[in-house]
C-alpha cells in the first residue's frame, strides 16, 4: 500500500469509483480508493438497477438527463458492456390527484428535454402485456429511462480507473482522518497510514461515522430496504420499470439479460446497520407484485436481500466541499437513487475538485442545507 497519495477516496461503491475514474480522466494523478470490504458490497450490489429521469424537481431532472447521456456511452468509454438498456419507466396512476401531480412532473421534465408523457391504460398494457390495468386511469411513461447491471458497472469503473493509474485497496478500512489546523494530514487505515491533503467521503451509509470523527454532523442515516429476485421468465414481459405508489411504492422490472424479475416496495427499517432480510418483506412484496402482475403468482422467488438506503431528511444526497476542513469533500446519502446518478456525480465532483466549479446544480445537494433548515422537496423515490 502507498504511504502517500494526492487524493484518498473512502468508499469503493459506484460513487467513489465514478469519482476516482473522472478525476483520473481529467488528468489527476496519485489517487487511492479505500474499500473496507469488496468493491460494491455496500449499497451498490444490492440495488434494484433502475435509471430514470422522471423526477419532480429541476436539479434531479437535469442531473439525470446528463447521467443518462453518460450511461449511454459507458460501454465504449469504460470498455465493458454494463448492460445499460433504455427499456423505460412506467408509473401507474390510480386517481386524479396522482394524475395531476405526474402531469406537472412531465411538463417539467419536457422543459429539460426528457421525452416523458402521460399515456392511457391501454398503452400501458401494450408496453407490459401481463399488467393488471384495473383501477389505472393513466401512466407516466418515459422510454429513455432504463436500467443497467450494478455488478458490471462497478467493475467497469474500477478497471477503467485502474488503467488510468488509480490504486484501489479492498479490505482496507479508513479508521480515522488526521487533521491539524483545518488541514488534512493523513488517513489512518487498518493497514497503515496514508499521508494526504485531500479526502473524499464516498462512504454513503457510513459517511456520518467518518464525519463524526471530524466533528461534522450531516444527517445521513442508514435504513434497511430489501429487494427480491425471481426465476427467469419469458423475455420481454416486463421490460420497463413498473411502479405504483398506490401499492406502497412497489417497483419491479425484468432483468435485461438474466430474465428474472427484480424489485421491492416501501417497507423500511431503521436507522440500522442490520440488513438481514425479513419474512415480512417477502410476504409484502409477493402480495404487491401479484396485485400489479397477477401471473407472477406462478413464478418462484429465488433470492431476497437487504441493503442500505443512506437517507437524508429530504431524500437527496449531500454533495460538495466541507467548509471546516480544507480539501475535505463529501458525496453521500443517495437514498434509493445513487446508482443512476453515479456517472454524473463522478463528473460533477471531478469538475468541482479540479476546476473549483461546475455548471451542474451542485447547490441543490449542499451539505449545509440541513443546518440552515432549507430542505428540498422530497425526492420521488421508490421502495
Ligand atoms: C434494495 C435497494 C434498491 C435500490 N435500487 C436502486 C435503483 O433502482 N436505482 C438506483 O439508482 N439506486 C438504487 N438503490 C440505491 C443505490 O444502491 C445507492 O444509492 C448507491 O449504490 C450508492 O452508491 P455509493 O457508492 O454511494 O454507496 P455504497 O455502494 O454503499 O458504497 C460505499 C462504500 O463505502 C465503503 N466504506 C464505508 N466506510 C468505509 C471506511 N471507513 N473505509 C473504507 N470503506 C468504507 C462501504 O463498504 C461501501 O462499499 C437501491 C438500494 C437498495 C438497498
Amino acid at each position: 500500500m502507498k504511504s502517500e497519495a494526492k487524493t484518498v477516496i473512502i468508499g469503493g461503491g459506484i460513487i467513489g469509483l465514478a469519482i476516482a475514474y473522472n478525476l483520473a480522466k481529467m488528468g489527476e494523478e496519485d489517487i487511492v480508493v479505500l474499500e473496507k470490504g469488496y468493491l460494491g458490497n455496500g449499497s451498490t450490489f444490492r440495488c434494484g438497477s433502475g435509471i430514470r429521469q422522471q423526477f419532480g424537481d429541476e436539479a434531479n431532472i437535469q442531473m439525470m438527463k446528463r447521467s443518462v447521456e453518460l450511461w449511454s456511452g459507458l460501454k465504449e468509454e469504460l470498455g465493458m458492456d454494463v448492460e445499460f438498456r433504455q427499456t423505460g419507466y412506467l408509473f401507474l396512476l390510480y386517481d386524479e390527484e396522482e394524475l395531476e401531480s405526474f402531469k406537472k412532473n412531465v411538463a417539467l421534465q419536457n422543459k429539460f428535454g426528457v421525452p416523458s408523457r402521460i399515456i392511457s391504460p391501454e398503452d400501458a398494457k401494450e408496453l407490459v402485456p401481463p399488467l393488471n390495468t384495473e383501477g389505472i386511469i393513466g401512466a407516466a411513461w418515459n422510454h429513455t429511462d432504463g436500467k443497467a447491471n450494478p455488478f458490471k458497472a462497478v467493475f467497469a469503473y474500477a478497471n477503467a480507473a485502474k488503467k488510468l493509474g488509480v490504486e484501489i485497496y479492498e479490505y482496507t478500512k479508513a479508521e480515522d482522518i488526521k487533521v491539524e489546523n483545518s488541514e488534512i494530514k493523513s488517513v489512518i487505515t487498518d493497514k497503515g497510514e496514508i499521508k494526504t491533503r485531500r479526502v473524499i467521503n464516498a462512504a454513503n451509509a457510513w459517511a456520518k461515522l467518518l464525519n463524526a470523527k471530524l466533528g461534522i454532523d450531516i444527517p445521513i442515516e442508514p435504513y434497511k430496504h430489501q429487494s427480491v429476485k425471481t426465476e427467469p421468465i419469458k423475455p420481454g414481459q416486463i421490460e420497463p420499470m413498473v411502479i405504483s405508489f398506490k401499492h406502497d411504492g412497489v417497483y419491479l422490472t425484468q432483468e435485461a439479460e438474466q430474465g428474472g424479475i427484480i424489485g421491492g416496495y416501501g417497507l423500511k427499517y431503521g436507522p440500522t446497520y442490520d440488513i438481514t432480510p425479513t419474512y415480512e418483506f417477502l410476504r409484502g412484496v409477493s402480495y404487491r407484485f401479484t396485485q400489479i402482475i397477477p401471473s407472477l403468482k406462478y413464478v418462484n422467488v429465488i433470492r431476497i436481500w437487504g441493503g442500505y438506503y443512506a437517507e437524508t431528511p429530504d431524500g437527496n444526497a449531500a454533495i460538495g466541499k466541507i467548509n471546516e476542513i480544507n480539501e475535505y469533500y463529501i458525496a453521500a446519502g443517495f437514498s434509493g437513487h445513487g446508482f443512476m446518478l453515479a456517472p454524473v456525480v463522478g463528473e460533477m465532483m471531478a469538475e468541482l475538485i479540479v476546476n473549483g466549479k461546475t455548471k451542474k446544480p451542485l447547490w441543490f445537494y449542499d451539505p449545509y442545507r440541513f443546518e440552515r433548515g432549507e430542505l428540498r422537496g422530497k425526492a420521488i423515490q421508490m421502495g
